[in-house]
């Protein structure tokens, strides 16, 4: 039997940063699909270059970026000023809706008003208790509740309300009311960069220091014997010192046959169409934001923006509850269901699609609780007592960055090697 010090499960950001900063040749990564990235690829079609979603990036570590963006031979990295918005009441309001009420409809502003000026005291709750207590029943209601529900495709409610952590928008109640004295919020995404290629720059450029011949693509781990410490794989047996997993925490459960309460981790999936039209569409914006539950998608971006091209090049995110069924014809009927929503909404008006492509997220977007984070949490340490390590976004059940999952891929990289 093969045998390694290091097993890696995924060649996603998290298994491949890991990789990168070992210091140590004796690895292999094992990656079920037929190339590296997970969720953070690119794919090229007829000119257009979408990635698998709408991915920008915020470094706040200086360092990282630079070591990333240090290894892009010549690739050039755009560094935008964020211009996205929210589509209300047939216009556009500038996001994050609670910092700009003042853009809409005079009675609506004065409901929003009111409802900061009434809205229940804050305590410990629910995502929805928090949206209630520190925004108003207007703020809520009009945007933050069902724009979230879209997303998250699960009543508010039963999401922890730190659910969305840093990058929720929030936002003072004096600063809403728009007192010039009122300390001004940080939003985390105020500039963003975007690789010219794709967000799979970033991951080609971590696998520059990660040797080809020892990932392993198109082999899945099926099984692993947490007390053997062997994992079987779809092509073999292989022995570890330590298993590095990112797959998703409950997967790798399962793997190791330990079990899990699904009322307990719970997620949703979105459901992506990149589409690719002859001519332009509205221009400047980045991203598009879309409470209205009569329309599909919660969220359009517009990659042509962001390259300064003069074809329209959309993302369109839809959220979906874990259990919905989606065969090819659900697919199809929900891109023609988006085609003629963007219609009503304005972004198409003339322009022919051209060229498409789709992906399914799933999971996308864990659902956070006190209980997920506590059982996360002990669910990763029962599996690090038997040398198996979960990591990564959905490894560690959460809701971050492609630079959070770097920072803990090295954290951890550097406290195995310490250990050695
Ligand atoms: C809609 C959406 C938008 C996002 N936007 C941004 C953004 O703008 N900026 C940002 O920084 N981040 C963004 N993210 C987050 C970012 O995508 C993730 O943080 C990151 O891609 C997670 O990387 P990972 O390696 O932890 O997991 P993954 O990308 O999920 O990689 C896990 C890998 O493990 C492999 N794998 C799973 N099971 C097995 C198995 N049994 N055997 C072998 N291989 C296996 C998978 O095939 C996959 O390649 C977004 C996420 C979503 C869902």
């Amino acid at each position: 039997m093969e045998r390694t010090r290091y097993l890696i499960v995924g060649a996603g950001v998290s298994g491949l940063a890991f990789a990168d900063w070992l210091q140590d040749d004796d690895y292999l990564v094992a990656e079920a699909d037929y190339e590296i990235g997970g969720y953070c690829r690119t794919v090229e079609r007829d000119g257009f270059v979408w990635d698998y979603s709408g991915h920008f990036f915020h470094f706040r570590i200086p360092e990282i970026e630079r070591y990333l963006v240090d290894r892009m031979s010549a690739q050039r990295v755009l560094r935008l000023e964020r211009d996205s918005r929210i589509w209300y009441a047939e216009r556009f309001i500038d996001f994050p809706f609670q910092r700009n009420i003042h853009q809409l409809p005079e009675a609506e502003f004065q409901e929003c008003v009111r409802g900061l000026h009434e809205r229940p005291d804050e305590q410990r709750g629910s995502f929805k208790d928090m949206l209630y207590a520190r925004y108003g029943r207007g703020i809520a209601e009009k945007f933050l509740i069902p724009y979230n529900e879209k997303l998250y495709s699960i009543n508010l409610a039963r999401l922890d309300a730190d659910a969305m952590g840093r990058f929720f928008p929030h936002a003072s109640a004096e600063e809403i009311l728009g007192k010039t004295d009122a300390p001004k919020s940080e939003s985390y995404n105020a500039t963003f960069t975007y690789p010219e290629r794709g967000a799979i720059q970033y991951i080609d450029a971590l696998a520059k220091g990660v040797r080809s011949d020892q990932i392993a693509l198109n082999e899945r781990v099926v099984g692993i014997d947490l007390d053997e410490k062997v994992a079987t794989t779809t092509k073999r047996k292989i022995g570890y010192d330590a298993l590095i997993s990112s797959a998703p925490l409950v997967a790798l459960l399962d793997l190791c046959g330990v079990g899990w309460d699904p009322n307990v981790f719970s997620h949703n999936k979105v459901q992506v169409f990149n589409l690719g039209f002859d001519s332009k569409g509205p221009p400047d914006v980045h991203w598009i934001y879309y409470p209205q539950r009569e329309l599909s998608f919660y969220r359009v971006g517009f990659y042509d923006n962001i390259f300064g091209s003069d074809r329209m090049s959309l993302y369109v995110e839809v959220g979906l509850p874990s259990d919905a069924e989606l065969s090819e014809d659900t697919r199809g009927a929900m891109k023609a269901r988006v085609l003629a929503d963007l219609q009503t909404c304005g972004v198409l008006t003339n322009q022919t699609l051209v060229a498409s492509h789709d992906v399914l997220l799933d999971p996308a977007y864990v659902h956070i609780t006190m209980k997920s984070n506590a059982e996360a949490a002990a669910k990763k340490k029962l599996l690090a007592a038997h040398d198996v390590h979960s990591i990564g976004r959905y490894g560690s059940w959460t809701y971050c960055s492609i630079e959070d999952n770097i920072v803990e891929a090295r954290g951890l990289a550097d406290m195995l090697r310490s250990r050695s």
